[in-house]
């Protein structure tokens, strides 16, 4: 099924809180193309770290400076800047039944400020003061994330992702959505790729204990179908707001 027949079968839950929503996982396990169908799904934005930086980087602002060649580097931007910009965001009143983060924790020090900025600002409790956070770890093996991230061309006008090797557009190049010119990352090159999934390995995996020790976690085998991945992912975030 395609993406939009699968946000469109569904009946959307538009007016109940939903989430947050938190996706980790390795770059490449499919974080972004299911934070697009999560968003269309339930109707909560999708907020993307990478997405804002890059924004701040094309913007020039001071931020934008800071962070370029750490990105460049396949090194993470430093915790207190991208929490002041994620606290920023948050502020916006399309996240207030819920959102999606993709990219977001990813270090431990990152996890416990999120926790503590949705327990001062009494973000989404349930009547019991436990919160509804749901984390999704999308898992897909080593040799598939390098083939993902070195084939993924991603449409800068509506951010589809597309991949040349898998799920190549219709025309070579161009956004079957929007005719929009593709463009391949800058950190989407080999030496940078294997930088991100080391960083990955050292600074964000220890939330997977993390989030399992709250009893958040919920794991989802990445590979293979993503229409399989998109239906896993919708389950857990229904079982998760007991919609
Ligand atoms: P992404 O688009 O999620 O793969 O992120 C691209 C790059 O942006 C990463 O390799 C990091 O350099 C930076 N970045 C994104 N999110 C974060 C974050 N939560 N903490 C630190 N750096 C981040």
């Amino acid at each position: 099924m395609e993406t939009e027949a699968i946000a469109a079968s569904t009946v959307q839950k538009a007016a109940s809180v939903v989430g947050p929503v938190i996706l980790l996982g390795p770059p490449g396990a499919g974080k972004g193309t299911q934070a697009i169908r999560i968003s269309q799904r339930f109707g909560i934005p999708q907020i993307s770290t990478g997405d804002l930086l890059r924004d701040n980087i094309s913007r020039g602002t001071e931020l934008g400076k800071q962070a370029q060649e750490i990105m460049e580097r396949g090194e993470l931007v430093p915790d207190e800047l991208v929490c002041r910009m994620v606290a920023s965001r948050l502020t916006q009143a399309d996240c207030a039944r819920g959102f999606i983060l993709d990219g977001f924790p990813r270090t431990v020090k990152q996890a416990e400020w999120l926790d503590k900025h949705l327990a001062e600002n009494h973000c989404f409790e349930n009547e019991d003061g436990s919160r509804r956070l749901v984390v999704i770890r999308f898992t897909v093996e080593y040799n598939q994330l390098l083939q993902r991230l070195t084939g993924r061309r991603t449409c800068p006008t509506c951010g589809r992702i597309y991949n040349i090797h898998t799920q190549p557009p219709r025309l070579d190049g161009i956004c079957d959505i929007d005719g929009s010119v593709l463009v391949t990352r800058k950190d989407d090159r080999e030496d940078v790729i294997i930088a991100r999934l080391k960083t990955y390995e050292s600074q964000t995996l220890p939330l997977v204990s993390y989030y399992a020790q709250r009893n958040r976690l919920k794991d989802i085998d990445g590979a293979g179908d993503v229409d399989r991945v998109t239906v896993e992912a919708f389950k857990a975030i229904e079982d998760g707001n007991s919609l």
